[in-house]
């Protein structure tokens, strides 16, 4: 696993994501979901594997209820620090605002020890169907990223992100923008810059935005 994507994207004299190392191994394994004002609106999901965070883009966020599959479109690695990163995002790759929307540990879905569940975690990444059992705070019990087949000319990243039927699942519909308070720092954003419609009034958080 290796963070030159990641680095190669950023100019870190310019901003405050973590310039980042491989993080050394710990009890548990750490997951974070940000939520991510750049051009569009999105969520970042990120499992840390091997030091880093494997990380994908969920444009509509995760859901609860296994009817649901949310496309995951896998970016480059992040550094294990960017768990932690919450904030603005200057002019860059990037810009615009970062929120942590949910956070915790993860396992495998047999619960082993850390050791074995790297094993089967980094061999459910390289099959594209990785089944995962998540303890954060919104997201609870088993989930799996199923990698889909590239069809012609498509990239070759795209996964969905499933719930799969457990205590934990909903059968009502699921939207995590429901679930982020009124007063997150980027829905503070959001109300201040939605009015009104004039010329030069909508100023953007950042530009040349992407994930
Ligand atoms: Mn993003």
């Amino acid at each position: 696993m290796s963070l030159t994507r990641y680095k190669a994207k950023r100019n870190f004299s310019s901003t405050p994501e973590p310039e980042g190392k491989i993080a050394s191994k710990k009890a548990k394994l750490s997951f974070v979901v940000q939520r991510h004002k750049a051009s569009h609106l999105h969520y970042d999901f990120r499992l840390e594997m091997e030091g880093v965070l494997k990380s994908w883009a969920v444009p509509k966020g995760p859901s609860l209820n296994p009817k649901d599959k949310r496309l995951a479109m896998m970016v480059e690695d992040h550094p294990y620090d960017y768990k932690d990163f919450k904030g603005v995002i200057p002019e860059g790759y990037g810009a615009g605002i970062v929120e942590i929307w949910d956070k915790g540990y993860y396992t495998d879905i047999e619960n082993s020890d850390a050791a074995t569940a790297a094993k089967n975690l980094k061999a459910g990444l390289r099959s594209g169907n990785l089944k995962f059992t998540l303890h954060g705070k919104k997201l609870k019990g088993e989930f799996a990223l199923v990698k889909l087949k590239p069809r012609d000319g498509e990239k070759d990243n795209s996964w969905l992100l499933i719930k799969h039927n457990d205590e934990f699942a909903v059968s009502k519909n699921y939207d995590s923008e429901k679930e982020t308070p009124a007063t997150s720092p980027i829905n503070k954003w959001l109300a201040q810059n939605k009015t009104p419609q004039k010329k030069n009034s909508t100023k953007q958080p950042g530009q040349r935005a992407t994930k």
